[in-house]
C-alpha cells in the first residue's frame, strides 16, 4: 500500500505547472479561467485530493458540483483511483434533493418531503387548459420551457411579463397567457402538494436561509466546495451556492467563457467572470491543451477567434500540447441521408481500424437529426447509444404517429398515395409539411415527424413499399415496426450519438459534428447576434471534444433528388481541408486522394451515395455481369426467410447487398464477410445459406432459419 506521502506526490505529478498551482492554492475564492481541453475537470478533482491528503480537510467536508450525473459519477470514480474515496460529487439539484429529504421532518412538520414530479408537462397542460389556451403537444414543451427559465432566473408569475420583455425572450403565446398558465401552474401545483426541480434549489434556499438550525448543520458538514462549467450556472443555482456558504469563501470555481451553451434557459457566464474580479480571488488561467492535437486546436482557435458581443473578450487562445494528427476534414455531401452513409462507413471504418467504438462520437444540434445516423449505423452493422434524449422510434411525436399509422391502414382509400396517406394521418398530431415551427420543442418534434415522412418517401422510392395506400400503409407499418425494433436494441459499447448540448465535458478519439448547415447550425430561430453566438460557442464545444480525427459534414439538399439549395454553416473553416478529392476532367474525384474512403472497383472514384457504396460501384461504371439468375434465387431465398422469421425481407439482406453477392460471387465465408453490408451478425447468421445458394443450390433446397439461430 502506498503512503498518504507518495499519493500525494502522484496527485501533484499529473499535473503542470500551472494546474499545479490552483491545486495547491489555499483555501478561498480560486477560479480558474481556460479553454476546452486544458484540464479544468481534472485540476478541481486534483485539488480535492490533494487537500485531502495533507489533511486540510476530510472528504466529508467537500462538496463538489457537476453539470450532470454521469460527470459527477466520473469525478467520484477519479477520486478513489486518486486514493480519496467518500467526498461528495452531485449536480445541485441532486445535491439539494438529499439535504432536503434529510432535514423534510424539520422543515415540514414532521412530514416527509412533498413529491417532486419528474415533470411539468401534465400540469402545464391543465393550467393552459384552465386559462382557456389550447396546446399541442410541442406547445406544452415550449410552454414549459419558459416557466423553467422564469423559475431558473428567480421570476416570479407576477413579474413575467416585464422580465420576458427585458430579457427579449421570444415566447410561443402572448406574454400575458404564459404569465396567466404560469401562475395557474403554480397554484394546481400546490395544490396537488407537489414540488418540481427548481421548487427543490427553492426549497433548499429557503431552508437555509430561514432556518438557522438547518443552516448551522449543513454548513458544519460541507466546508469546501468545487463547481465545475460555472460559466452555466443560473442565478437560482447560483442564490443556492451562496446560502451553502453562508459568507464562507472556500469556494473554487473552474470555466470557459466560450462554452456557455445554456443562456437560452437562464444560465449566465456573468458570474464565472465576476467571480474572477472578486477582491482576494486567485486567479488562474490555463492554456495548455491536452486533450486535442494541434489540427483540431488551430480549429478551435479559430472559431473562437470569430466570437462577438458580450463575452468575447473573455476568450482564450489554446496552446495544442499532443503530437500532430490528420487536419479536420470538411466534407460536402449530396443530401442527408447520404451524409448518414458516409459517416457510418466512415465509424466503421475507424472501428476496422481499431478504434474501439466508445471512442467515437456524432454529434448534432438537434436531437431529431439522429434518426439518420441511428439508421445509417443499424445499416452498417455498428452498435451505437444514443446520450441526452430517446432513441428515434422512442421518441412520444413517432410512437404517437406510428399509432396513427396504424389506425390509418383500416381506413385507407383505393387510389389514394401512400405518401398522401401518411401526410394526412400526422395531421391529427397538428404536424403539416412545408416551413418548421419555431420554438424549440416545436420544431424538434416538426423534424422528427418530417424525418419520418421522408422515410415514408424514400422507402416508395426504392421500392420497398408499395406507393398506394391501401397496400402500402400495412407494408409501412411492418417496415417501421421492424425499423424500431432494430433501433432499440439495447447496447452497452458503441458509437455515441448525442446533441452538442449533451456532449459538454466529454471527449472521445474521433468526432463527426453533422449537419452543419445554415439553419441546422446556427439553428433557424437564432436571430440576434447574441443567440448566433450561443451558437457559435455550441459549435466550439463540439469541435473541442475530439482528440484526434474531426470530421465536419453538411448536405446540399434534405433528401436525394431535393434541390441542392442549402449553405454549409458559416461556422465552417473556409481554409480546411476538404474531403472531397479534386474533380479529373471526366467530372469524377479521383480515388486516390481518398484514403479509407471506398472507391468505386472499375474506376476508384470515391463513393459517397450508400447503395453505390455497397455495390462498390460507381453509377457511372457498367455492372460486371452480375449473375441474373442467382439474384433471383437470392431474393427467392429471402423472402422465405424474411417471412418464416416474421421480418421485413431487408432486415435480412438489402437490394444493394443482393446485388454485390451476386455480382462478387464469393465463395468462401472470409470473401462473403467482405461484401459491404454483411456485418458479423448477418454473416454468420445467414453465411452458409448464401454460400450455398452461390454455389447453385436452389432455395428451397435450404433449411429455413430459425429466430436467434
Ligand atoms: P472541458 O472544457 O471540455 O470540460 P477541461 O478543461 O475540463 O475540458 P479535462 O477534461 O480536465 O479538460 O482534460 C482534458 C484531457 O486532457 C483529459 O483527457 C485529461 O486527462 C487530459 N489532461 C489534462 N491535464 C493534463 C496533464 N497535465 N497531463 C496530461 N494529460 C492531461
Ligand atoms: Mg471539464
Amino acid at each position: 500500500m502506498r503512503t498518504t506521502g507518495e499519493r500525494t506526490k502522484a496527485v501533484l505529478a499529473g499535473l503542470d505547472e500551472t494546474q499545479r498551482e490552483a491545486v495547491v492554492a489555499p483555501g478561498g475564492p480560486v477560479c480558474v479561467l481556460a479553454g476546452a481541453g486544458t484540464g479544468k475537470t481534472r485540476t478541481i478533482t486534483h485539488r480535492i485530493a490533494y487537500r485531502t491528503l495533507t489533511g486540510e480537510t476530510a472528504p466529508h467536508h467537500v462538496l463538489a458540483i457537476t453539470f450532470t450525473a454521469r460527470a459527477a459519477g466520473e469525478m467520484r470514480g477519479r477520486l478513489i483511483e486518486l486514493g480519496v474515496p467518500g467526498a461528495q460529487a452531485r449536480t445541485f439539484h441532486a445535491a439539494a434533493l438529499r439535504q432536503l429529504r434529510y432535514f423534510a421532518p424539520r422543515l415540514f412538520d414532521g412530514r416527509s418531503m412533498p413529491e417532486l414530479m419528474e415533470s411539468k408537462a401534465r400540469l402545464v397542460g391543465q393550467a393552459a387548459a384552465r386559462e382557456g389556451l389550447r396546446l399541442a403537444g410541442t406547445g406544452v414543451r415550449d410552454v414549459t420551457a419558459e416557466i423553467e427559465w422564469a423559475k431558473a432566473t428567480m421570476v416570479e408569475p407576477a413579474d413575467f411579463v416585464a422580465a420576458a420583455a427585458k430579457a427579449d425572450r421570444e415566447l410561443p403565446v402572448e406574454p400575458a397567457a404564459l404569465a396567466a398558465v404560469y401562475t395557474a401552474y403554480e397554484q394546481l401545483k400546490r395544490r396537488a402538494q407537489r414540488i418540481d426541480f427548481e421548487d427543490l434549489l427553492r426549497a433548499m434556499v429557503w431552508a437555509l436561509e430561514e432556518h438557522p438550525d438547518v443552516a448551522e448543520q449543513i454548513r458544519s458538514q460541507y466546508r469546501h466546495f468545487v463547481v465545475d462549467e460555472y460559466q452555466d450556472v443560473n442565478p437560482l443555482q447560483q442564490r443556492l451556492l451562496l446560502a451553502w456558504l453562508g459568507g464562507r469563501e472556500d469556494l473554487c470555481v473552474v470555466g470557459d467563457a466560450s462554452q456557455t451553451i445554456y443562456s437560452f434557459t437562464g444560465a449566465s457566464a456573468d458570474f464565472l467572470l465576476g467571480f474572477a474580479r472578486r477582491p482576494g480571488a486567485t486567479v488562474i488561467r490555463l492554456e495548455r491543451d491536452y486533450r486535442s492535437t494541434p489540427q483540431v486546436v488551430r480549429l478551435a482557435n479559430q472559431v473562437i477567434a470569430g466570437a462577438r458581443g458580450q463575452h468575447a473578450a473573455a476568450k482564450l487562445k489554446l496552446v495544442g500540447q499532443r503530437p500532430d494528427g490528420p487536419a479536420p476534414q470538411v466534407l460536402r455531401c449530396e443530401d442527408e441521408p447520404a451524409e448518414a452513409a458516409a459517416v457510418a462507413a466512415r465509424c466503421a471504418d475507424l472501428i476496422d481500424d481499431g478504434v474501439p467504438a466508445s471512442e467515437i462520437a456524432v454529434l448534432f444540434r438537434t436531437n431529431a437529426q439522429s434518426e439518420n445516423y441511428e439508421q445509417a449505423l443499424a445499416d452498417r452493422g455498428v452498435p451505437y447509444v444514443v446520450r441526452g434524449t430517446e432513441r428515434f422510434f422512442e421518441r412520444p411525436e413517432i410512437r404517437e404517429a406510428m399509432v396513427l399509422l396504424r389506425g390509418a391502414a383500416h381506413a385507407a382509400e383505393a387510389g389514394q398515395k401512400l405518401v398522401d396517406a401518411v401526410t394526412d394521418a400526422l395531421s391529427a398530431t397538428g404536424f403539416a409539411p412545408g416551413a418548421p415551427p419555431s420554438g424549440g420543442a416545436a420544431r424538434e418534434r416538426w423534424e422528427a415527424l418530417a424525418a419520418l415522412v421522408r422515410l415514408v418517401e424514400d422507402a416508395v422510392a426504392a421500392q420497398t413499399v408499395p406507393a398506394g395506400a391501401v397496400d402500402g400503409l400495412p407494408a409501412l407499418n411492418e417496415l417501421l415496426a421492424g425499423r424500431a425494433a432494430a433501433q432499440h436494441a439495447p447496447t452497452v459499447e458503441g458509437v455515441t450519438l448525442a446533441s452538442l448540448h449533451a456532449a459538454k465535458g466529454l471527449e472521445w478519439q474521433a468526432v463527426f459534428l453533422v449537419g452543419l448547415t445554415e439553419g441546422t447550425l446556427p439553428i433557424a430561430y437564432a436571430q440576434t447576434p447574441e443567440q448566433v453566438e450561443e451558437e457559435r460557442r455550441l459549435f466550439y464545444v463540439g469541435v473541442t471534444r475530439a482528440k484526434e480525427r474531426l470530421w465536419l459534414s453538411w448536405s446540399a439538399a434534405w433528401q436525394p433528388g431535393g434541390r441542392a439549395s442549402r449553405r454549409p454553416s458559416r461556422f465552417l473553416p473556409a481554409d480546411s481541408a476538404p474531403a472531397s478529392a479534386p474533380r479529373t476532367s471526366n467530372g469524377k474525384t479521383a480515388g486516390k486522394a481518398r484514403r479509407g474512403l471506398p472507391t468505386c472497383r472499375i474506376c476508384g472514384v470515391a463513393l459517397f451515395d450508400p447503395t453505390q457504396r455497397k455495390l462498390r460501384r460507381c453509377g457511372g461504371c457498367p455492372p460486371p455481369d452480375a449473375d441474373e439468375e442467382l439474384l433471383d434465387r437470392l431474393r427467392e431465398w429471402r423472402e422465405r426467410a424474411a417471412s418464416e422469421l416474421d421480418i421485413p425481407a431487408y432486415l435480412i439482406f438489402t437490394d444493394a447487398t443482393m446485388t454485390a453477392v451476386a455480382e462478387d460471387q464469393p465463395d468462401t465465408l472470409e470473401e462473403l464477410g467482405k461484401v459491404p453490408g454483411m456485418g458479423p451478425a448477418r454473416l454468420s447468421r445467414y453465411g452458409p445459406a448464401v454460400l450455398a445458394l452461390v454455389g447453385g443450390a436452389l432455395p428451397d433446397s435450404i433449411p429455413e432459419p430459425t429466430a436467434g439461430a
